[in-house]
C-alpha cells in the first residue's frame, strides 16, 4: 500500500538555477507555460517580457515561479489522488509522451510539442478558439523557443495513454488562455486530426 502526503513546503534556489544550461531552462519552461495555459494567464504576461537566455538573471523569475508553483499547488490541493480536475495538468502530456518515448527527447520540450499538437488538433476540432494557438506560437517566438515540428507521431503510444476509455479519451482542453476543461474526444477523430494535421 502507497502512502503520501502533501508537500510541506516547495523551495527555491537560485543558484541551482543559474547552473542550468539552456536546454535544461527550456525543459523547465514546457510545464510553466503549461500551467499558464491552463489556469493562469498572468503566467503568460510574465513571460512575454523575459527570454530564455536572460530568464534566470531577469527579475521576473522569482514571481513567474511563484505563480507557477501557486498553479500547480491549486489542482494538487484540489485533487491529491488526481481522480478528477487534476487531469488538467495533463495538457500537453498525450502527445508529448508518445514524442518523448519515440524520439527521446526531454520531458518539458515534448510537452511543448504536444501542446502545439493537441492545440491545433482541439482548433481542427472546434474546440479550442485559433486565437489560442497563434498566441502560443508568439510566446515561443519571443522567448527564443524552436521546436521540432516535423516529428511523427506513433499512434499506439496515444492509445497507452492512461486516459483512454474505451473509444474515447479524455484530454484536458484549452478554452482560452488560462482557462482549460476536461473533454472526452473519440479516438478515431484524434486519429484523423493527429495523421493530417
Ligand atoms: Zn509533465
Amino acid at each position: 500500500m502507497w502512502t503520501t502526503y502533501p508537500a510541506v513546503a516547495t523551495i527555491i534556489e537560485p543558484r541551482f538555477l543559474a547552473s542550468l544550461s539552456r536546454e535544461q531552462i527550456i525543459d523547465g519552461l514546457g510545464e510553466i507555460i503549461k500551467l499558464g495555459l491552463v489556469k493562469d494567464r498572468s503566467i503568460l504576461t510574465l513571460l512575454k517580457k523575459v527570454h530564455v537566455d536572460t530568464l534566470v538573471a531577469s527579475t521576473q523569475l522569482l514571481p513567474l515561479l511563484k505563480k507557477a508553483i501557486a498553479a500547480k499547488a491549486f489542482y494538487v490541493k484540489a485533487d491529491p489522488s488526481e481522480v478528477g480536475l487534476r487531469k488538467i495538468l495533463n495538457a500537453g502530456h498525450t502527445i508529448g509522451h508518445a514524442l518523448e518515448l519515440k524520439y527521446k527527447i526531454p520531458h518539458g520540450r515534448a510537452v511543448l510539442i504536444g501542446l502545439r499538437k493537441e492545440l491545433s488538433v482541439c482548433e481542427e476540432l472546434g474546440l479550442t478558439p485559433p486565437a489560442v494557438r497563434a498566441q502560443y506560437e508568439a510566446l515561443l517566438h519571443s522567448l527564443g523557443i524552436h521546436l521540432e515540428d516535423n516529428l511523427a507521431i506513433d499512434w499506439q503510444s496515444v492509445l497507452h495513454d492512461k486516459k483512454v476509455a474505451g473509444d474515447h479519451i479524455v484530454l484536458p482542453v484549452i478554452k482560452k488562455p488560462g482557462e482549460a476543461k476536461l473533454v472526452s474526444i473519440k479516438l478515431a477523430s484524434l486519429k484523423h486530426h493527429l495523421v493530417t494535421s
